[in-house]
């Protein structure tokens, strides 16, 4: 425990100043509350007392900082050492008060209750006192003094003394304290600075300061450094000087680079004025990084001038992308619909990708001609498309043509830089130095449009100013994938109103066609029974029954077309595959039709080497010669009909030629297509089915028929078969 030495007492009175001397100086070097606990036991013992307790007030209660006992020194915070009865009265009453005796009252007075009673007497204190510590009229704490020596030690004057030294101390402990809220509010504020550093990091909005009304220099934060691709610490200012200007250009939208002053953080730091939302394209080192919208507000010093500014940039270029590509799908679907008919679809395509997809767009497929060409090519500017239209005029597009190819293969492909396209003016000098180098183009796209029936045609997208990036390239696919969607729903809607029109014009055909047969049936059957009941008719009875049972079988045989044709349209016309001559076939067909020719007048010369052996299909075969002959009897005018058969090196051919009416050349092409006729159906019947199906047969023979004919003076059908087709 404690011990105590009671020193001689000083006057107080010759002292004081003194000792209030020593106490400013030393507290003057004081750092942190400690230190000031310290200098108050070092000065104030043993020159007040033998004993001294700083109790000071912590939220609203007084609570013991600092007790020093003579000679020793500190003593801080004694665990169980609360506060003294006359401390807290002190505290309550807020007045200084001075106790002389007697001892018993003292030692009450100086323990904090009954439990400490007993050590306090022991130390056997005589005179006490204790002053309050004020700060703004508050009390921020009490000062407390106790003294053993016998002689009354603490007076009025040791009071007065107390009171000035609390003075210092209740000034020292505030200063401490406002040092210690200033270090913490320094810390909070480095701590709110980071905060807001990581926060600048870490926003997906690029953010940039300036301090000065020039802007010179810029500040950015890592989201906007990433929009532009530059180094964090670099100066993004265009109003930098020379030597540290960035390669950037902003561009408005009739694509002119603004120049800084123009800038939205340059207009607000200059003006004072916000400036919002300004939609600028961003262009780094010459290439089109996106759209980037730029707001800006200005920053005031104190007299509300001017002296920076902050700026926003947000990259709008996949909003952007989306509404154009919405815009466009929508437009194009309109625009697409309202035609059916190809060339002009092609054409309102181009126009459409104008200049939302490329300053120059050409649509290049087959011209009727058999020909790759650039049907139509669209300019953004109006005083360089007779240029254009010369182009589509005149660029020859070669086999190997990087455009050839990708009609070919369906594949799209992204050129960034023509020149390095070595193949692109592969048409010779005369292209390269003609218009389509006029147009200046530096980069293209070539997007084919595949559509359900293969590649309809390619869209070349073109940019003289700068090359097309990863991004535009992915853009002009999915605009051509809704071109395409609707290209693909024109076609069908087409195909089917001709579908619809080619069924209703068969239907009318098949009815004609199979009434005849049925008339003349019916009128055989009628007769027959008239017939019948007259005696001695046998030789008529028998001609009327020959007649029912060739009409019998050409309606079989129409039947048996229509049923070929269900058969065929849903891929299924079995073959049963057997060794066999041709010739013979040949041979049993003419022999089969000898009296219909007869009866139409013609003539039939046959020319077959035999045997002409192969592994064919016997009745399917049958079918493909009685059809050619047939029609050569229909169409062959009663003239000769010459049928030829022999060996070729890949097989063997057989030919039907007749001496009739022929075919048109445009006739020629269609011919072989189902329900096609080229003749008029009133002067000449048929359902427009047996070159189709003869087609069909000989096809999945592994063989190939066509026709050769001139208007007017006949045609020839020719038949090439492999001798051997795989089961
Ligand atoms: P159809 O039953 O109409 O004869 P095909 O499919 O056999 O049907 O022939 C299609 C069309 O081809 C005919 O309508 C006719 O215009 C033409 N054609 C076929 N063979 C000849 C031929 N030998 N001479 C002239 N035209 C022919």
């Amino acid at each position: 425990m404690l011990e105590f030495e009671f020193p001689s007492v000083l006057s107080l009175q010759r002292a004081r100043g003194q000792l209030l001397g020593r106490m400013s100086r030393e507290l003057a070097t004081c750092c942190g509350r400690a230190d000031v606990f310290r200098c108050l036991g070092r000065v104030a013992l043993p020159e007040l007392g033998d004993w001294c307790d700083l109790d000071v007030l912590q939220e609203g209660v007084l609570q013991r900082a600092a007790a020093f006992r003579a000679p020793h020194g500190a003593v801080h915070g004694p665990p169980g050492n609360a506060p003294s009865l006359l401390a807290q009265r002190v505290a309550r009453s807020g007045r200084p008060e001075l106790c002389q005796g007697p001892c018993e009252r003292v030692a009450v007075l100086l323990s904090s209750g009954e439990e400490e009673l007993p050590r306090v007497q022991a130390a056997g204190p005589l005179d006490c006192m204790a002053v309050p510590l004020r700060w703004g009229g508050q009390l921020i704490g009490v000062l407390s003094f106790a003294s053993r020596e016998p002689e009354p030690h603490l007076d009025e004057d040791a009071l007065a003394l107390a009171e000035d030294l609390a003075g210092f101390i209740a000034l020292a402990l505030e200063l401490e304290r406002l040092r210690q809220e200033l270090e913490r509010t320094r810390h909070q504020a480095q701590r709110q600075a980071a905060d807001f550093r990581t926060l600048l990091d870490v926003i997906p909005v690029g953010i940039g300061i300036a301090y000065e009304r020039e802007c010179r220099y810029i500040q950015q934060n890592r989201w906007f450094a990433r929009l532009h691709d530059l180094p964090l610490d670099s100066n993004i200012s265009l109003s930098a000087p020379d030597t540290e200007r960035q390669p950037i250009r902003y561009l408005d939208e009739h694509g002119r680079a603004l120049p800084p002053e123009e800038l939205p953080m340059q207009r607000a730091a200059a003006t004072g004025q916000e400036v919002l939302d300004v939609e600028l394209d961003l262009e780094v080192h010459g290439q089109r990084r996106g759209t980037l919208v730029i707001s800006a507000v200005p920053l005031f010093d104190e007299e509300h001038r001017p002296r920076g500014c902050i700026g926003t940039i947000q990259d709008v270029t996949a909003r952007k992308r989306a509404t154009e590509a919405q815009r466009f799908l929508a437009e194009s679907s309109a625009a697409l619909s309202s035609s059916l008919d190809t060339e002009q679809t092609s054409r309102t395509l181009a126009r459409l990708c104008v200049p939302a997809l490329a300053t120059v767009a050409a649509f290049c497929g087959w011209r009727p001609e058999g020909t790759l060409g650039m049907l139509t090519v669209t300019h953004a500017d109006p005083a360089l498309q007779p240029l254009a239209d010369e182009v589509a005029r005149t660029f020859a597009i070669p086999e190997g043509h990087p455009i050839h190819e990708a009609m070919r293969t369906g594949r799209p492909r992204l050129i960034p830089v023509l020149e390095e396209a070595g193949d692109w003016y592969a048409g010779g000098e005369a292209q390269r130095q003609g218009p389509c180098k006029g147009l200046g183009i530096h980069s293209v796209m070539l997007i084919p449009l595949a559509t359900s029936h293969g590649v309809a045609g390619v869209l070349v997208l073109g940019s003289p100013e700068r090359a097309c990036t990863e991004d535009d390239f992915t853009f002009a696919q999915e605009y051509a994938a809704h071109a395409t969607y609707a290209i693909d729903n024109a076609r069908l809607y087409r195909e089917a109103r001709e579908a619809v029109a080619l069924r209703d014009e068969f239907l009318g055909i098949a009815g004609h066609e199979l009434r005849t047969p049925l008339t003349a049936l019916q009128l055989g059957l009628q007769r027959l029974v008239g017939e019948s009941a007259v005696p001695g008719e046998a030789a008529r009875l028998a001609k009327w029954a020959a007649t029912c049972q060739r009409q019998g079988e050409r309606l079989g045989r129409l039947v048996g077309d229509l049923l070929d044709v269900s058969r065929i349209t849903s891929g299924r016309l079995p073959m049963v595959l057997e060794e066999m001559d041709l010739s013979a076939l040949m041979e049993e067909v003419a022999a089969r039709m000898g009296q219909e020719l007869e009866k139409v007048g013609c003539r039939l010369v046959m020319k077959l080497q035999a045997p002409l052996t192969g592994r064919w299909d016997r009745s399917r075969l049958d079918q493909v010669l009685t059809n050619l002959v047939s029609n050569a009897m229909k169409y062959g005018q009663g003239r000769p009909i010459e049928i030829t058969a022999g060996a070729t090196p890949e097989g063997v051919r057989l030919r039907v030629r007749d001496e009739g009416i022929g075919i048109s050349p445009e006739d020629q092409a269609r011919i072989f297509g189902r329900f096609e006729r080229a003749v008029s159906e009133r002067h000449y019947g048929g359902l427009g089915l047996g070159l189709w199906i003869s087609q069909q047969i000989v096809t999945q023979l592994g063989g190939h028929i066509r026709v050769e004919s001139v208007q007017g003076q006949g045609s020839s059908f020719t038949v090439e078969l492999p001798r051997w087709v795989e089961d």
